[in-house]
């Protein structure tokens, strides 16, 4: 098991490093095959060494190693949380089948690589979204986790509850985060979508309170909701079937 880790921690810093491009390029129309990796600054093309996850960051203590452009705490934390997630989902999903573990994956990817451009530029790009709906419409057919009437179930039900917040509530709720949350329940089903739609707005009171009070930020500063949903979806992803049992267990 403990290799298993290792390769699942290994393939997720891997990957981070490669959803970094991605967060960074994607806003931005760029390609992300080419050109290869080089700082925005000066151009300087990233040789070998300089590409580890994490490792390299530390190497160049966080900076570029010609100009010296400062290089965003982001991208190590980036791989660091790809490669976390990626070792939970082994860990938590243990229900699944191989193709089911790499589609959870490759959930988990979109949902890193949205969260943080939408901190970045409070957009949640369609290309990245249609990626979840790809993921979503396979999952059910592959694995019958949750079988595809559910699937649709989620994706019509909390994409039209969320259609009607951003008609009537626009300064509240973007088009973006609509159909965010409509992929989004295509991939977790009824009742998981709901769950996760929950958990977000329950990390959004929390950190949207914490920000009021700790960093003293008037309550109107706009606040994506992207990141909150793919928390929410994380959460659901990793621990949903024993939610599931505790909330059972309660009731
Ligand atoms: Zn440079």
């Amino acid at each position: 098991m403990l290799l298993y880790v290792l390769f699942f921690g290994v393939l997720g810093l891997v990957f981070g490093s490669f959803l970094n491009v991605v967060i960074w390029r994607v806003p931005r129309g760029e390609s992300i095959v080419s050109p290869g990796s080089h700082c925005p600054e000066c151009g300087h093309i990233l040789r070998f060494w300089e590409l580890i996850p994490v490792i390299s960051f530390l190497l160049l203590k966080g900076k570029c190693s010609r100009c010296g452009l400062k290089i965003s705490l982001r991208y190590p934390a980036v791989e660091i949380l790809t490669g976390l997630l990626f070792v939970l989902v082994y860990l938590f999903r243990t229900e699944r089948n191989m193709i089911g573990i790499i589609l959870d994956l490759a959930f988990v990817a979109f949902l890193i690589a949205l969260a943080f451009i939408d901190i970045a530029t409070f957009r949640l790009p369609d290309v990245l979204v249609l990626g979840i709906v790809l993921i979503g419409l396979i999952n059910p057919l592959l694995t019958k986790d949750p079988l595809f009437w559910l699937s649709l179930l989620g994706a019509g039900t909390a994409g039209g509850v969320f259609t009607l917040i951003a008609y009537f509530y626009p300064e509240g709720m973007g088009w973006g985060d609509v159909k965010f949350v409509a992929a989004l329940g295509l991939y977790l089903g009824v009742p998981g979508i709901f769950s996760a739609v929950f958990f977000a707005s329950l990390l959004g009171v929390i950190i949207g309170g914490l920000r009021i009070i700790v960093y003293k930020k008037d309550f109107k500063d706009p606040i994506p909701f992207g990141p909150f949903l793919a928390g929410g979806a994380v959460i659901v992803l990793l621990f949903g079937s024993k939610l599931r049992d505790i909330l059972f267990f309660l009731t």
